[in-house]
């Protein structure tokens, strides 16, 4: 029988790495809002929670947050393809500025799903913000504010998760599937 024995490999991106980079998105966040009236974060549970706390509170302006839940890939590592609402936003979006903050896109699936569904909410304009993306050939979906790009390989750290664990690690590493 094979078993699964799955471990941390290669460190991808280091905290340093991370917290620099979260800060260069904050100025150029906090740069493009300054003139905006208002600006809800909207982060996507649970992946992207550790990456909106550290980015909302290097914002250098007014904003508020709120957060969605969507339906994932589970505890495996393939895509089921439907994106579902499990948990909405508490308030209304309408004529407000909204920023999508998401841990990782790969297919675009999710963030495009979530795109149209909060478009329609008829808000008074609508950004995405990823730490990290993956296959960018395959993704046809622009994406505004972007952290790193990343291998093709299932990464855990800083929020995102294999099976509910790895989220509290504060870098960003490869999950590798040792064969015994
Ligand atoms: P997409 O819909 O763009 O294909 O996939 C995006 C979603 O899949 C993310 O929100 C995340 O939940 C999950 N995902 C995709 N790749 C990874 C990965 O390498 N690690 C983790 N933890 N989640 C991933």
């Amino acid at each position: 029988m094979v078993k699964q024995n799955l471990q941390l490999g290669k460190v991808l991106l280091t905290e340093n790495d991370i917290q620099k980079r979260v800060n260069e998105l904050a100025q150029q966040i906090s740069q493009d809002y300054k003139d905006k009236e208002s600006l809800i974060l909207v982060g996507i549970l649970k992946g992207a929670f550790i990456f909106l706390a550290d980015l909302s509170r290097k914002l250098t302006i007014p904003h508020i947050v709120d957060f969605m839940a969507l339906s994932s890939y589970g505890k495996s590592s393939t895509s089921s393809g439907a994106v579902r609402i499990i948990m909405d936003l508490r308030e209304p979006i309408q004529d407000q500025n909204v920023l999508i903050v998401e841990d990782i896109v790969d297919t675009g699936n999710t963030i495009n799903y979530l795109f149209k569904t909060l478009k329609g909410r008829n808000p008074a304009s609508i950004k995405t913000c990823t730490l990290l993306r993956k296959n960018p050939n395959n993704c046809k979906f622009k994406i505004d504010y972007l952290g790193f790009e990343v291998p093709n390989v299932w990464v855990v750290g800083y929020g995102l998760d294999y099976g509910d664990q790895y989220r509290t690690l504060p870098y960003v590493a490869e999950l590798i599937n040792i064969i015994d």
